[in-house]
This record gives structure tokens, C-alpha cells and sequence, in this order.
């Protein structure tokens, strides 16, 4: 087989994607920086190089997101594994975190239950920037799971268990001071779902019955049951959902309830507090 150089794999081979996703691909396959593919654009691949980036390229072409062919993504500057089982963590999910670390104070052992966990992002970031606070991450998907376990691992956390349930399937009379989550709240049917990254997650991850609120509204009605006196909620939902998820809040008894806009200005995440007797 003739070998190929950088420039040429670049050009020939990712002529319908994205530059940069290429670029990133090529990076994968080398083991190498950005800084590298730039300086060293004459540099042959050998061949088992050129065949699995060609191979790569292809993927992309057809549409396979670029996180799950690399088997990585960065959430909250952490590198996380993701495998199809899970969500890609998106960078909006990163004022989920925010939100949370506000309110997690570092000197306590605040327990926090993160519903739906996937990859286990928001639970691991939390949990890497307060080492005192332990995380219990719960998720209906045993595959979810393992990648999750796999990420608490390579990030060296110790404050996270994982359990397989149902949203609050198994948690005897246990309460927590805070409860986060990104559950699946798009509409089933709802054409984002057959564009982009999305055709290729888990449909179980993203979409929820009733105009997606299904989950969103167990979790609120569940929730005070849940949680010690005083202790809050933080749920991430869908661009025009934060007035519905206010509503559902004030109708299971929290207080003090808001909502925040995300980077792009869209209300994405709200929550709320109970009253502290
Ligand atoms: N924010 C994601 C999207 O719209 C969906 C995540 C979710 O359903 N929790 O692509």
C-alpha cells in the first residue's frame, strides 16, 4: 500500500466532515497534539495508521459522533471514557455542576444522589471538587454503569458509589442534601432526535414521554421524600420546560425556586429548596 502523508489523509479522506473532527480523529490514531498534525504535515502514516483513520473517517461521514469513535470527552476539564451506552456530556450540562458546587460546602460530608447518571459526569465532577461530600449516582442502565465505574476509576474518585434503579427505586428511608439530575426530557418524536449526535445515543438517555416532562415530573413528586430538611433539587430541562418544571417544584412543596439560563442564554436548569422547619 502507498503511503499516505497527514496533509493528504486530511484531504482526500475527510472531504464531508467537519475539519476540526477530523483533525481530532487523526490526533486519536497518532497519539499526538494538534501543535504535532500542523508541523509535521509531511509525516507518512504507516499502514496500519492510514487504515485505521480511513476507517474512522467513514464512521464520521456516516454520522457517528466523534466523541463515542475517540471514546472520550471532556466534562468540567475532566477526561471522561464514553462508550453508545451513555450520553455525550454536553458542555450546557456543566451549569448543572456549577449550580451544585455553589451550594456543597467543602467542609462538610454532604451527601448528594445524582439520578440518571450515564457516564457519571456531573456525579464525578462534583465529587472531584469536594472530596468530603459522598455521591451516590443511580441509573437505570447496568451498561451506564460500568462506563461510569470505568471513569471513577481513571479519575481516581473515592466518594461515588454507583447503583443499578429505577430513579428512586431502592433507597430505604436514605436522604440526601441535594439531589441533581439530567434525566431524558426531549419529546418522543421530536425531529432532534433524528439529526446529529443524537441518532446515535441511547434513546432511553434522551427522550421522555408527555412533551418530555415524564421524568422530570417523577423526580419532582419523589424528591422531598428523598431529602433531609432544607435540602434542594437541581434538574436540568429542555429550552422551554423551565416554566413547567417551576410549576412542578411549587406543586411538591419546595421554595426558594429559580431557573438559569445556560452559556447560549437558555433557561437549563432549575430547582428548588424545602423549607427548613
Ligand atoms: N441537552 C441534550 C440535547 O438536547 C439532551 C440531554 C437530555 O435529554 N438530558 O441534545
Amino acid at each position: 500500500m502507498q503511503l499516505i502523508t497527514i496533509r493528504d489523509a486530511l484531504q482526500q479522506w475527510c472531504r464531508d466532515i467537519d475539519d476540526i473532527d477530523a483533525r481530532i480523529l487523526l490526533q486519536h490514531v497518532l497519539n499526538v497534539s494538534h501543535a504535532h498534525l500542523i508541523a509535521h504535515a509531511e509525516q507518512a502514516l504507516d499502514s496500519k495508521q492510514a487504515q485505521s483513520f480511513r476507517l474512522l473517517a467513514e464512521r464520521r461521514t456516516r454520522g457517528e459522533p466523534v466523541a463515542y469513535l475517540i471514546g472520550k470527552r471532556e466534562f468540567y476539564s475532566l477526561g471522561f471514557t464514553v462508550t453508545p451506552a451513555v450520553l455525550i456530556p454536553r458542555p450546557e450540562t456543566e451549569l448543572l455542576v456549577d449550580l451544585a458546587l455553589a451550594r456543597i460546602p467543602l467542609d462538610l460530608p454532604w451527601k448528594i444522589l445524582d439520578l440518571g447518571t450515564g457516564s457519571g459526569a456531573i456525579a464525578l465532577a462534583i465529587a472531584k471538587h469536594r472530596p468530603l461530600a459522598n455521591i451516590v449516582a443511580v441509573d437505570f442502565s447496568a451498561d451506564a454503569l460500568a462506563v461510569a465505574k470505568i471513569n471513577a476509576c481513571q479519575l481516581d474518585v473515592n466518594n461515588a458509589r454507583f447503583i443499578e434503579a429505577d430513579w428512586f427505586g431502592d433507597f430505604n428511608g436514605e436522604r440526601f442534601n441535594l439531589i441533581v439530575s439530567n434525566p431524558p426530557y426531549i419529546a418522543d418524536g421530536d425531529p432532534h432526535l433524528t439529526r446529529g449526535d443524537l441518532r446515535f445515543e441511547p434513546h432511553l438517555a434522551l427522550a421522555a414521554e408527555n412533551e418530555g416532562l415524564d421524568c422530570i415530573r417523577s423526580i419532582i413528586a419523589a424528591a422531598p421524600a428523598h431529602l433531609v430538611v432544607g435540602g434542594a433539587l437541581l434538574l436540568e430541562h429542555g429550552y422551554d420546560q423551565a416554566e413547567a418544571c417551576r410549576r412542578l417544584l411549587s406543586e411538591a412543596g419546595f421554595e426558594r425556586i429559580f431557573s438559569r439560563p445556560d452559556l447560549a442564554g437558555i433557561p437549563r436548569v432549575s430547582g428548588g429548596a424545602l423549607e427548613i422547619a
